[in-house]
Order: C-alpha cells, then sequence, then structure tokens
C-alpha cells in the first residue's frame, strides 16, 4: 500500500481520553476512530490486523472440525423469554421494539439463537457431535466501557456452540476446544495462561478462561509457582494453612473502642495487627428473612463467588439490611463478631487457625479480645471464604500462589443442558428415546485480542505487532525521493519485487520528512524496515532494521528481495 494515498493521520499527542497504552497507540497509529462510547471505527491499517486475527481463528476452529455460519445481531424477544434470561440478564441487554411494537434485542451472545437452530436441524443421534461458529458483532450496554476496543459496547466475537448427546462426547469436545485455543493464542503471539473459571450461577459446571498476561488487565489471576494450577481470582481456592490451631492462651474481655467500625480503625485504636483481627458479615440467607454470618480474618477478603455457593447463603450474595442485622446479632454493622450468634455461622480456614483474636462484641462501640474458637463461639463451620493473597500455598499441596493481572481474550464453558433443556432441544438416541441435548459454548473476544496483543507488544515509540498479525510485514522507506530519481526508482522497483512476491508491503512514498516517516513507522509497529537513502545507494546499499532492534545495518541493495523474503518468512514461522 502506498501512503501517498492513505488520508488517515497519525497522531503526535496522546489521546485525553486513553488511559492505556493499547488504546492511546490505536487511536494514535489511526488504527480506530471513536464513534460514540464504546462503539469504535476500525480504520483500513486497523482492519487489516483484525482480519489476520480472525484468519488465524478461522483456520484453527475449521481446523477443529467447527462448522462456520452467520446469525442475526438483533433477536426476537420470545427466545429469550424462552430461556428466562429475558428477566435475568439485566441492563447490559438492550432491548428495542420494531414498528410492530415487537420486542427485540441487540445480541450479547447467542446461545438462544444457535439452540433454536438445533432444535430445528438435529433430531438424531447421528447427527451429533456437532460445533458451529460465527465471527460477528455483539453489543452489550457495558455500565463502563473503557480503554477503546478492549472493554467496548459494540466488538466483534468469535462464538462456537458444540452440542453432544453425552457428557463424554461433552467433555471431549471441550478439549478440542481447548486445544483450538491454545494454538490460536499461540499463533497470534501472545503470552497467556489459560485459568480455571468461576462457572457463576450454574454450579458445578467447567469452565476455563484465557488471560493474555499485562499488567494493566482488569482481571486479577493467581497461579502456582510449583506446578500449573491457575485460576482467576473468584475461583482460585485456598485451604486451611498447615498445623494445628493454638491452644487459647488469653482471656475473653470486652473493650470499649469507640467508633472504630474498621478493621484499619480498630487495629490502630487496640494496637493490634489486622491479621489478629477477624470481620464478620451478615448476609442473606435462602430462607427468606433468614441470615447467615461470613468471618475472615482482618487482613483478608471475602470473595463473593465462593460465599454465595454456601448451603443456606442466598446466591448471588447480597448484604443483609441494617434490620434484619440488627435483629440477628442486636447491633450495626462495624461490631458484629461471632459470639453469641444464633444464625449459622461459616468461618474461612485463616480465620479458623487464629486463637486470642479480636472480633465484635455485638454491642456498638464494643469489641472482645481474646476470643477462642469453640471454647467462646459454639460450633462453626469451616470453609473456602476469601480471596486467595500472594504467598498462600497452593490448593494442589505443590509451590506457593502468586498473583498477576490478565486480560480475558477467551472463555470455554461446559453448559451442559442450561439451554437445551428450557428450549427443549433434543434428539433421539440409538435406542430411539429422546434425550435432552448437553452444549459448550466457547467464546474469544475477537477485537480485544488485537488491544491485548498491543498492551503486551509496545514501547515508548509505539506498537511492535508479533509478525502474524502485524498490518505489514516491510515498511519501505525512500530517503528524500523527490530530489533523487534513483532514491524513487530503487524504492518502487523492490516495492513491486516485494508485492510480487506474495510480501506486504507499506511503502512511505510520501512527500515527508524522513523523521516523520521513521516516526510513523515505528508508531505503527512494523515488523521489518528498509530505508532507502541517495548516500547508500552510491554504494549500493540500503539499511534494514527490525522493529526490535537498536541500530540498522547495510544491506546490498541487490540482496535485498531475498533478505527480506527470508526474514519474513522466520518471523512467520516464530510467530
Ligand atoms: P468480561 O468479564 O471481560 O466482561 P465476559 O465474561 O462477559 O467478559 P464472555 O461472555 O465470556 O465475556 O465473552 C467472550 C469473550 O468476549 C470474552 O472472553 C472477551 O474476550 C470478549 N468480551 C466480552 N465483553 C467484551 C467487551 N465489552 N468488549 C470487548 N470484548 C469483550
Ligand atoms: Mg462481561
Amino acid at each position: 500500500m502506498r501512503l501517498s494515498h492513505y488520508p488517515i493521520n497519525t497522531l503526535k499527542e496522546i489521546p485525553a481520553e486513553a488511559e492505556i497504552a493499547s488504546h492511546q497507540l490505536m487511536l494514535r497509529a489511526g488504527l480506530i476512530r471513536r464513534l460514540a462510547s464504546g462503539q469504535y471505527s476500525w480504520l483500513p491499517i486497523g482492519l487489516r490486523v483484525l482480519r489476520k486475527v480472525e484468519q488465524i481463528l478461522r483456520e484453527e476452529m475449521n481446523r477443529a472440525g467447527a462448522l462456520e455460519l452467520l446469525m442475526p445481531v438483533t433477536q426476537p424477544a420470545e427466545l429469550w423469554q424462552e430461556s428466562r434470561r429475558w428477566q435475568e440478564y439485566g441492563p447490559e441487554l438492550l432491548r428495542f421494539k420494531d414498528r410492530h411494537e415487537r420486542d427485540f434485542v441487540l445480541g450479547p451472545t447467542h446461545e438462544e439463537v444457535i439452540t433454536d437452530i438445533a432444535r430445528r436441524e438435529l433430531k438424531s443421534y447421528r447427527q451429533l457431535p456437532v460445533n458451529f461458529y460465527q465471527i460477528q458483532t455483539k453489543f452489550r450496554d457495558e455500565v463502563r466501557p473503557r480503554f477503546g476496543v478492549m472493554r467496548a459496547r459494540e466488538f466483534i466475537m468469535k462464538d462456537a456452540y458444540s452440542f453432544h448427546l453425552d457428557e463424554a462426547s461433552l467433555q471431549q469436545g471441550y478439549r478440542a476446544m481447548y486445544d483450538a485455543y491454545t494454538r490460536i493464542f499461540t499463533r497470534t503471539g501472545l503470552t497467556f495462561r489459560a485459568v480455571r473459571a468461576d462457572s457463576g450461577a450454574i454450579g458445578g459446571d467447567v469452565s476455563q478462561e484465557f488471560h493474555v498476561l499485562a499488567d494493566s488487565g482488569e482481571d486479577a489471576i493467581v497461579f502456582s509457582d510449583g506446578d500449573d494450577y491457575a485460576a482467576n481470582l473468584e475461583a482460585a481456592a485456598t485451604v486451611p494453612p498447615p498445623g494445628s490451631r493454638p491452644a487459647p492462651g488469653a482471656t475473653l474481655a470486652r473493650v470499649a473502642t469507640p467508633g472504630a467500625r474498621t478493621i484499619a480503625g480498630l487495629s490502630s485504636f487496640l494496637k493490634v495487627t489486622p491479621e489478629r483481627c477477624i470481620k464478620t458479615l451478615i448476609v442473606n440467607g435462602t430462607d427468606s428473612g433468614s441470615v447467615v454470618a461470613l468471618v475472615v480474618r482482618g487482613d483478608h477478603e471475602l470473595n463473593a463467588a465462593k460465599a454465595g455457593k454456601l448451603p443456606g447463603v442466598a446466591s448471588p450474595l447480597t448484604l443483609a439490611a441494617a434490620p434484619a442485622v440488627l435483629a440477628a446479632t442486636g447491633t450495626e454493622p462495624g461490631f458484629v463478631g461471632p459470639v453469641g450468634l444464633k444464625c449459622r455461622v461459616y468461618v474461612d480456614y485463616a480465620a479458623l487457625a487464629l486463637a486470642d483474636f479480636v472480633c465484635g462484641a455485638n454491642e456498638k462501640d464494643m469489641h472482645l479480645t481474646g476470643v477462642n474458637w469453640e471454647r467462646d463461639t459454639g460450633a462453626v463451620t469451616a470453609a473456602d471464604l476469601r480471596n486467595a493473597v500472594d504467598g498462600d500455598p497452593s490448593p494442589t499441596g505443590r509451590g506457593r500462589l502468586r498473583l498477576a493481572r490478565g486480560i480475558e481474550v477467551g472463555h470455554i464453558f461446559q453448559l451442559g443442558r442450561k439451554y437445551s433443556e428450557s428450549m427443549k432441544a433434543m434428539v433421539l438416541d440409538e435406542s430411539g428415546r429422546e434425550v435432552t441435548l448437553l452444549m459448550g459454548c466457547y467464546g474469544i473476544g475477537v477485537t480485544r485480542v488485537v488491544a491485548a496483543a498491543i498492551e503486551q507488544n509496545h514501547d515508548e515509540r509505539g506498537i511492535i505487532w508479533p509478525a502474524p498479525i502485524a498490518p505489514f510485514q516491510v515498511v519501505l522507506v525512500p530517503v528524500n525521493p523527490q530530489q533523487s530519481e534513483r532514491v524513487r526508482e530503487t524504492s518502487d522497483r523492490l516495492y513491486d519485487q516485494l508485492t510480487a512476491a506474495g510480501i506486504e508491503v507499506l511503502y512511505d512514498d510520501r512527500d515527508a520528512r524522513p523523521g516523520v516517516k521513521f516516526a510513523d513507522a515505528e508508531l505503527l509497529g512494523i515488523p521489518h524496515r528498509i530505508v532507502v537513502g541517495e548516500r547508500g545507494l552510491k554504494s549500493g546499499q540500503l539499511e534494514y532494521r527490525g522493529r526490535r532492534d537498536s541500530a540498522s545495518t547495510d544491506l546490498p541493495a541487490d540482496q535485498a528481495l531475498e533478505f527480506i523474503r527470508r526474514a519474513v518468512a522466520h518471523s512467520a514461522a516464530a510467530g
């Protein structure tokens, strides 16, 4: 592509609205432009990157035996009422009416539509297993669209849905997608990790997320330094600390702690460290009006996903209202503790390992010190209730847990019968019995992958594309071509030769200063750069520089074609 024919401007200044590197660089390099909150246009060079990612996805999905189809973005409300997500989905689901006052949604995901296809088309076990996928626009009215295409409202997803007769087949299909995703993210040149995920309301089902590791990532992920255990923070398990609890040493005492409602306030008032205090939260129970007490150590955080799965605890987890707290404890939040509570009490393993600790006295402005489990509290139930922290022992027993930041680029999920049951998608098995289909679903945020790739690969001068998704492999920069016939001719010829060899070249034939061209080449992150200058040509030399190189090297003009051909092949293989 000749840049002289390309009307998009790069930006020198960092756009004020962009907080993270990928968003800044995508705007500066002119890959995307904002239309409205969470809505972006993909400009020609940006679209080339997006298409490369899509191509890799298609190849690997096809290789795994999945079948590509395309479903509408707009979906009738009836399907969403059938699956009950019309009520359950919440404000991320954009609803609208057509001219006949019929309700529709903009698809945030396509389980309903694909299940409708499955129940119409699949009649017999002989048609199974099958996996359908599409690469298509989604709309989610996100509370906080941000970071450009990273968390947009309109974005492109590759979504796949598999249908199976039995559990073994679902496992196999899921495994095939795990392998396909591993190949996809490896081929795009990203450093990533597959982690266990919490499967939300549909407990018990298996789900894993693929995260690109980056400090700016929105998600906390946890992994063991001793083996391959990895989970997102919601799902990461914690285990009881080794050894047995010390015997009680102190006597129980009531102390006045006026105004000390928080662990920080309490620990500075009593001069005890937060890890010697406990926090007691009163949450709603499953029976109407009932409450449950959850206890974690003062320096730990409650994990709502884990707590919401405990017997008797309402899911999703909600804090009890003040009157219910008062009824159950006799006091208000800030002074609640497990001593003398009438409701069920779950205690996190780490809190349960404490002796002689501090807790609320169930009386305003009062706390207890020297508290001990059982002796002072009666029976409680041990549970895994908290977020893992750096240095926790791995739940596998090997190594310690470490925390990192990740960008979720993919999610694979064994759905089971959630949609097939409510929407009655069934086939006849070998003996002629009707069987409800088992289902898996598998998503990749295609547009987010582009942003994640930049987040992981950039420097202060610009993007550094992994070669397999670079918009062009080579940028060809003639120095002051308007002043030298020889520079123009050599560059034109090399451009034609490289193009004929099937290499994607960005030809900066603009009438611009060399410094401007070099800066744009680096901002755009093209892997290989060739400079054609009058001075070098006198001795038959061009200049070559890889995007990650610290200096240029001379390149004999007559060897340039072969050199680049080899360099491009090499970086493609490395990706
Ligand atoms: P997140 O937790 O980031 O909101 P999600 O769990 O809602 O993601 P899924 O429903 O599993 O996401 O969607 C599949 C993939 O689509 C995600 O792994 C992610 O890569 C991508 N994705 C989801 N929401 C967005 C968004 N608002 N903008 C861009 N990509 C998104
Ligand atoms: Mg989401």
